[in-house]
């Protein structure tokens, strides 16, 4: 059976906002197997995942490409920022802060929301498939962030997969996981607690080592006698080396123990134990971090690069300049899910930065291509800010700056700034409500 849109929309049959049909959160009564949203007579961008990339994305394809119609699917109700949340932790900043509707800036911008779950991707009909239903499409952007891979650890070991992710939760993707991290920071009494950090790449790289300062000064500040152990698969920390050892010694010496080379050989979640290449560790509690990929949909959608061995990369295989894939050169993947794009450096660093800025060269390209002009690359950049004090607020930071050089590949260079100061602090407060305003805004 077939519905048509006006169907579903009396039905109330999903969750979307478009400029002209704001809708609430209604129960599911389509098909999956049934379109979910019939053709306009545009052409059609999907965006699969609105998260940083995502978001911008839309808002961005709207400016540049306004004779295309562009639908985000996204799970999650509302938006959550993973950057500024290790602040939050500690109550720098609070929930409304870090929450944004997805129905105001699609509203604003003119392009349709769906809450929904992607279930699956059919790149040869050219079709998203959700639990309520395909939507076709004519571009896809796929920005649906990181996956954690647990199988690396435990194989097909359901139980003690479960067991980590419910006892040891690291909150690396927007969820309901923040709130568990918050509250066990909260309810630590005193003891040895480890932060496993996951191999490069993974999300954000010099995040863990700035939750570990906020947590550290929570402790210290409510008198908890905790020692936290950083177990750290790299040989030093890294990125903003100096001014992070420095913010362990100078503030947290008692409580912050760094170990390098810790690379996890086992782990043993029912009695808190865990093997690494630097020694053996018992804990009493822990934020437990897998190895992170590409987003369960990179795999679904089959983008997934290989290695010279013919192994799976874990991140998706794309145009490093234009983000495309060379054999479906109208799918693109922007934000963590990227895989390696240059041999001079590797990854671009996994930031809510970085995928903003691809988002925005992926808007350009789309255009380009639904204009029948070649897509030129756009060269981007990258910012990050970590606090590491909450008393007084100092924060460092780490800027990544890109060129195509003579050799015709990427090249990156990288500033640390290790000195410690409430300015840098004032600066990420600007950075996150340029960003916040860049696509969230509505
Ligand atoms: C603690 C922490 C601190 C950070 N601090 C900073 C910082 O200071 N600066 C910075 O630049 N970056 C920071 N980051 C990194 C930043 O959060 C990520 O790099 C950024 O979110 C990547 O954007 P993305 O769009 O690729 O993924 P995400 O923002 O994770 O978005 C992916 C979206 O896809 C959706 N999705 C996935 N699968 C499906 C599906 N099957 N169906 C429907 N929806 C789906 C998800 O729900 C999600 O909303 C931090 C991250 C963490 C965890």
């Amino acid at each position: 059976m077939n519905f048509t849109r006006r169907d579903l929309l009396k039905a109330g049959a999903f969750a979307s906002v478009t400029a002209a049909s704001p809708l609430a959160a209604q129960p599911l009564l389509v098909s999956p197997a049934s379109s979910l949203m019939p053709r306009s007579g545009k052409r059609r961008v999907v965006i699969a995942g609105g998260g940083w990339g995502g978001m911008t994305a839309a808002r961005h394809l709207r400016e540049k490409a306004p004779d295309l119609e562009v639908v985000m699917l996204e799970r999650n109700p509302v938006f959550w920022s993973c950057p500024l949340s290790n602040k939050w932790l500690i109550d720098v900043v609070d929930t409304n802060f870090l929450v944004h509707s997805y129905m105001a800036p699609a509203r604003r911008h003119g392009y349709t929301f769906v809450q929904t779950e992607i279930t699956g991707i059919d790149r040869g009909k050219k079709q998203v498939h959700t639990a309520q239903g395909y939507v076709d499409y004519d571009w896809l952007v796929l920005a649906p962030g990181i996956r954690y891979a647990f199988e690396a650890w435990f194989g097909n070991d359901r139980k003690a997969i479960d067991h980590t992710r419910t006892n040891f939760p690291t909150a690396y993707i927007p969820s309901a996981e923040h709130a568990l991290v918050k509250q066990k920071i909260r309810s630590f009494k005193g003891g040895t607690f480890v932060m496993t950090l996951p191999p490069p790449p993974h999300r954000c790289p010099p995040s863990p080592y700035e939750r570990a300062c906020l947590m550290a000064w929570w402790w210290k500040t409510h008198k908890i006698p905790a020692k936290l152990v950083i177990l750290d698969p790299k040989p030093r920390i890294a990125p903003i080396t100096v001014g992070f050892r420095e913010a362990f010694e100078d503030l947290y010496k008692d409580i912050v123990t760094h170990v390098p080379n810790a690379g996890v050989k086992e782990v043993d979640p029912f009695n808190k134990v865990i093997k690494t290449t630097a020694g053996d560790f018992k804990f009493d509690d822990a934020l437990l971090m897998t190895p992170h990929q590409a987003g369960d949909l990179a795999w679904k959608a089959g983008v997934i690069g290989k290695n010279p061995k013919g192994q799976d990369t874990g991140w998706a295989a794309v145009d490093p300049q234009l983000y495309n894939l060379k054999d479906d050169p109208q799918l693109f993947v922007i934000g963590d899910a990227v895989g390696a794009v240059s041999p001079h450096f590797g990854h671009y660093p996994k930031s809510g930065h970085v995928a903003n800025r691809q988002a925005k060269a992926v808007a350009v390209h789309i255009a380009d291509q639904a204009k029948g002009n070649a897509p030129k690359p756009v060269i981007i950049d990258n910012l990050c800010y970590m606090l590491v004090n909450n008393s007084p607020r100092e924060a460092i930071s780490v800027q990544f700056d890109y060129k195509i050089g003579p050799d015709g590949l990427l090249h990156q260079s990288q500033i640390d700034d290790n000195d410690r100061r409430a300015e840098l602090w004032e600066s990420d407060l600007r950075w996150v409500a340029y960003m916040f305003e860049d696509f969230a805004a509505g």
